[in-house]
């Protein structure tokens, strides 16, 4: 397992401070600016604002001190004009409706921008993986799928790992799901693990996708890589890989952070040496100082910022201190509508999260097609798809914030609204 103590413990405090940034409201605020750029009449907000569907449920667990357990779990399908809904199932404490609601719409702008014949979904369990055993986190993930068996599948509605959930835990999944339904439907799920039909590239797909955005950026702006000097918040899956990518590329990865804080230099830090020293936590070793707070961090001079840890990191309180070219969204929701303003204000380029991070998703499909398929890819074929899928996708957000004078954030839910809506309407669902 390899969910993550030191992570958890950081979206504690994080979650403390910004305990009044609710994700629905963010998710709902950004949607109903962009459905009045494009001049769309209120009908169309009412009905994205919220999921089609959402499904509360209990999850009884025998503990192993054999006393009885009950987790509260979620599912949220936001849009399904589009196709079945696909989207993670996260496992923590601060799991709330509203979240798994506002990442199912997040959810369906990133499969709206990439062109993914898919609506979105998110699922959500409160629970605190930390302190449970395999044996425990087994029977959680297995009762998860019996309790929402009715309105998932491989043509209806398709999860995947998200916070503090990992290939196993998608392999328990699939095999629950394959004992109800009684046949195998690899296709239920993505980012399981190779041997039971995952796909070559998926552990890294989010990362790559990311490294893919930002090499489109550096093209634009005509600098080449080698000369950037970058941060990333958070040394997990997606910061881990991306800093090793960068690295390798030449770029000067001047900070990194783990829970524990950060680490800043700025002639660059030695990447090999920390992703050495890292744990399975994603925490690199206690012998490296940590001369800086997460927060300190993100303030420290760089020309790219990489947010990829948790929601809620760059707000008003922090915005005017930023202080890079280019933010570029490896997590979730880091960046608030209000500091988003005052980032564009000052000339801060943000590449939005629907966009930069959809590298997940996009392979997700690419499982799921191998899976219909019956017929595996190679892990270059995964990379030029996905190189292809973002940079066709960057290329048409570009476009549209120049067309419509809007920040790259608009002008992605754009993109996004403009193919769930025109999918709805056909269906005769809005008018
Ligand atoms: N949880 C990832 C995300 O937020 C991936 C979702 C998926 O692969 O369906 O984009």
């Amino acid at each position: 397992m390899t969910v993550s103590t030191a992570e958890t413990k950081q979206n504690h405090s994080v979650k403390e401070q910004l305990s009044n940034t609710n994700p629905l409201i963010e998710f709902q605020a950004v949607l109903k600016e962009a459905i009045e750029v494009l001049r769309y009449p209120n009908d169309v907000f009412e009905f994205l604002k919220e999921p089609m569907r959402f499904l509360e449920v209990s999850i009884p667990v025998r503990m192993d001190n054999n006393t009885t357990k009950v987790f509260r779990g979620y599912r949220a399908q936001h849009n399904d004009a589009n196709g079945p809904t696909k989207g993670g199932i996260r496992f923590h404490p601060d799991v709330t409706p509203e979240e798994v609601k506002a990442l199912s719409g997040w959810m369906s702008m990133k499969c709206g921008i990439t062109g993914l014949p898919y609506g979105g979904a998110k699922g959500g369990i409160v629970c605190d993986p930390r302190n449970m055993s395999l044996r425990e986190l087994e029977l959680l993930s297995r009762g998860y799928v019996r309790a929402v068996s009715q309105i998932v599948g491989p043509t209806k509605d398709i999860p995947a790992p998200d916070m503090y959930t990992n290939s196993q835990i998608m392999a328990w999944m699939l095999d629950e799901y394959d004992h109800i339904r009684e046949f195998d439907s690899p296709g239920f799920i993505t980012g399981k693990p190779l041997a039971l039909g995952g796909s070559e590239g998926r552990e890294t797909a989010t990362s790559k996708g990311v490294l893919y955005t930002l090499e489109r950026i550096c093209e634009l702006k005509k600098i080449p890589i080698k000369e950037m000097t970058v941060i990333i918040q958070g040394f997990g899956n997606v910061g881990s890989f991306l800093a090793k990518y960068l690295y390798e590329l030449g770029a000067k990865v001047v900070g990194i952070s783990d829970v524990l804080g950060g680490i800043y230099d700025p002639n660059g830090l030695d990447i090999p040496l920390l992703l050495n020293s890292r744990d399975s936590f994603g925490i690199v070793s206690n012998d490296i100082e940590r001369s800086l707070s997460n927060q300190d961090l993100l303030e420290k001079e760089c020309d790219i910022l990489i947010p990829a840890a948790i929601g809620g990191q760059i707000t008003k309180n922090n915005a005017n201190n930023i202080k890079c070219q280019i933010v570029i969204e490896a997590a979730n929701g880091p960046t608030t509508k209000e500091a988003a303003k005052i980032l564009q204000e000052r000339d801060i380029l943000v590449v939005p999260d629907i966009l930069a991070n959809s590298g997940g998703v996009i392979v997700s499909y690419f499982e799921w097609c191998q899976n219909n398929q019956g017929y595996y890819w190679t892990e270059e074929k995964v990379d030029q798809h996905l190189k292809e899928k973002i940079s066709s996708s960057f290329e048409k957000v570009f476009q549209t914030s120049q067309c419509f004078e809007v920040d790259m954030r608009i002008a992605a839910y754009i993109e996004g609204i403009r193919r769930v809506t025109e999918a709805s309407r056909l269906r005769g669902w809005i008018t």
